[in-house]
């Protein structure tokens, strides 16, 4: 069964920035892939019309990315109704031919590497780091639902039954998937939850995050000129109303959302609202995901996984650190390196491969942050709030201290860090809190006893946990990504049990 889950398949290269050659070929592929961007709803492969809008950039408003012609409810109905028929077609293709075409549509992207990152970079303020990693993670994504589609739909398993009796097991698509993806993996999420419910023979309408319409709709040309059939992927940019008229109509089989636990309580409700068929939801939310520091952990490393965890991508991930723990007799020194360590973050134009930060995602992100910030720098003790470069929403590093782990109460999306003291004494009460908050994604743990270690792991079921590392950046096949309780409803991306999500399972017995 191990060998089963191990298919032959590596991930895709990244590129050594400390590479001179490599790091101009880069740059110089992402300049020259600067023309404006166009995104609509594609439907059987045509662009349908309506009013345009104008995309601009998170870091500087007034740069013009491309235009969007957004979809409305009815453009989303016409949209269902085509996958509705494209579902029965692309079902019927072999297993082999599905995982053939999205092998085919990782490559299109590599070799569409400056395109990508260039809207990537442009439309959602990725630094060209991140850029690069979110790249490598969608064509990982593709490669490895190929793989794992090869196994588990390619042939029925047969299994044992009394003499007289053949019976097999089957995997079959369910039918039209619903694809909600966010903007802060515009492309590695898009493409993911696109390639999973493809690959398990289903039709998909893919609505890509309001904010980031241009990188979807680049990857659906990429994925029907590599052979997945148009009237098995359709993309309806829009904003939430058509979201819900998606997760509304009658003919959804599944839905496939990753964004706020908020709007996961919505479709959820939504879907349990219907009348026929009961609806599965795959959700990936959020969390308020924490890292516990004792006293043996090394303080340099704590910095370095820190800063990483809370300030990269701006903060604006779902595994990102929120609160971080820190054991009393180590406090003063660790807190201290890790804003030290938080100084050295160069904010600013993502474009540049000097800038660690970029901005966030828009003017709405930007202020709702701003106002946690003013109210923890008057309730809080402030260990850092640095500068913001000019133009664009920009927010700060920011590391401020409160009262204890109960004192935050949300997720802050965002880059910014709380921080909190424990008594080693009292580390069953700090575990009961981190579970307390009912949220399950992510946690890191510094500490040199293995014993500490293995406490924490066996008494909180959190989805990935990391030990004497960073907590971000999970990596397909590796350590497969998703959470439980708030943070939802479990399967995980990149893993070896996802793509059976997307299916429904058929056994058949035969009389001999
Ligand atoms: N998989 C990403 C990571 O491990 C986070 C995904 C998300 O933010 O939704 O950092």
């Amino acid at each position: 069964p191990a060998e089963m889950f191990a298919p032959e398949r590596i991930n895709s290269a990244g590129v050594e920035f400390g590479d001179r050659a490599a790091l101009e070929r880069l740059t110089e592929g992402v300049a020259a892939a600067r023309a404006p961007a166009e995104a609509a709803s594609v439907i059987d492969g045509v662009a349908q019309g309506g009013t345009r809008r104008a995309v601009v950039s998170p870091s500087d408003a007034r740069t013009v990315v491309g235009s969007v012609t957004e979809a409305t409810p009815e453009t989303a109905a016409a949209a269902m109704l085509a996958a509705r028929k494209g579902a029965i077609a692309w079902g019927k293709v072999p297993a082999e031919r599905r995982a053939a075409a999205l092998e085919r549509a990782a490559d299109a992207m590599e070799a569409s590497r400056g395109r990508l990152i260039h809207l990537l970079q442009a439309e959602a303020g990725k630094t060209l780091d991140d850029a690069v990693a979110e790249l490598r993670e969608a064509v990982d994504f593709c490669r490895y639902y190929a793989a794992q589609g090869r196994k588990l739909f390619g042939a029925p398993q047969g299994l044992p039954g009394p003499t007289g009796e053949s019976n097999r097991l089957s995997l079959r698509s369910r039918g039209v998937f619903v694809a909600i993806s966010p903007w802060n993996f515009p492309l590695a999420i898009f493409v993911g939850q696109v390639a999973a419910a493809l690959m398990a023979g289903n039709s998909v309408v893919a609505k890509p995050a309001e904010q980031t319409p241009l990188v979807a709709a680049e990857a659906v040309r990429l994925m029907h000129r590599a052979g997945i059939a148009p009237s098995a992927l359709h993309l309806v940019p829009g904003d939430g109303a058509v979201g819900a008229a998606l997760v509304a109509h009658r003919d959804v089989a599944g839905v496939v959302f990753t964004g706020s636990t908020e709007v996961a309580r919505h479709i959820n409700r939504a879907l349990a609202a219907k009348d026929g068929p009961i609806v599965p939801l795959i959700a990936e939310t959020g969390g308020i995901n924490a890292m516990l520091v004792d006293a043996t952990a090394l303080p340099e490393q704590v910095a370095d996984d820190v800063v990483t965890s809370a300030f990269r991508s701006a903060g604006q991930r779902c595994s990102a650190l929120r609160l971080l723990l820190v054991q009393e007799d180590v406090a003063d020194k660790v807190i201290g390196m890790v804003a030290g360590a938080a100084r050295e973050l160069r904010l600013g134009d993502p474009r540049d491969p000097a800038t660690h930060v970029g901005p966030v995602i828009d003017a709405e992100a930007r202020t709702r942050l701003d106002r946690h910030g003013a109210a923890m720098r008057r309730a809080a003790t402030t260990h850092y709030a640095g500068e913001v470069p000019g133009e664009g929403h920009f927010v700060a590093p920011q590391i401020y201290e409160i009262a204890g782990p109960e004192a935050l109460t949300d997720e802050v999306f965002g880059p910014i860090l709380h921080v909190a003291r424990y008594h080693a004494a009292d580390l069953d009460r700090v575990l009961d809190r981190i579970e307390g908050t009912g949220y399950g994604l992510t946690l890191g743990i510094h500490s040199r006893i293995d014993a500490t270690v293995e406490r924490v792991v066996s008494r909180l079921a959190t989805g990935n946990v990391y030990v004497n590392r960073n907590m971000i950046g999970a990596v397909v096949g590796v350590q497969p990504f998703g959470g439980h309780g708030l943070s939802g409803t479990g399967p995980k991306a990149g893993g070896p049990h996802y793509l059976t999500r997307f299916a429904t399972e058929q056994t058949v017995t035969i009389n001999t």
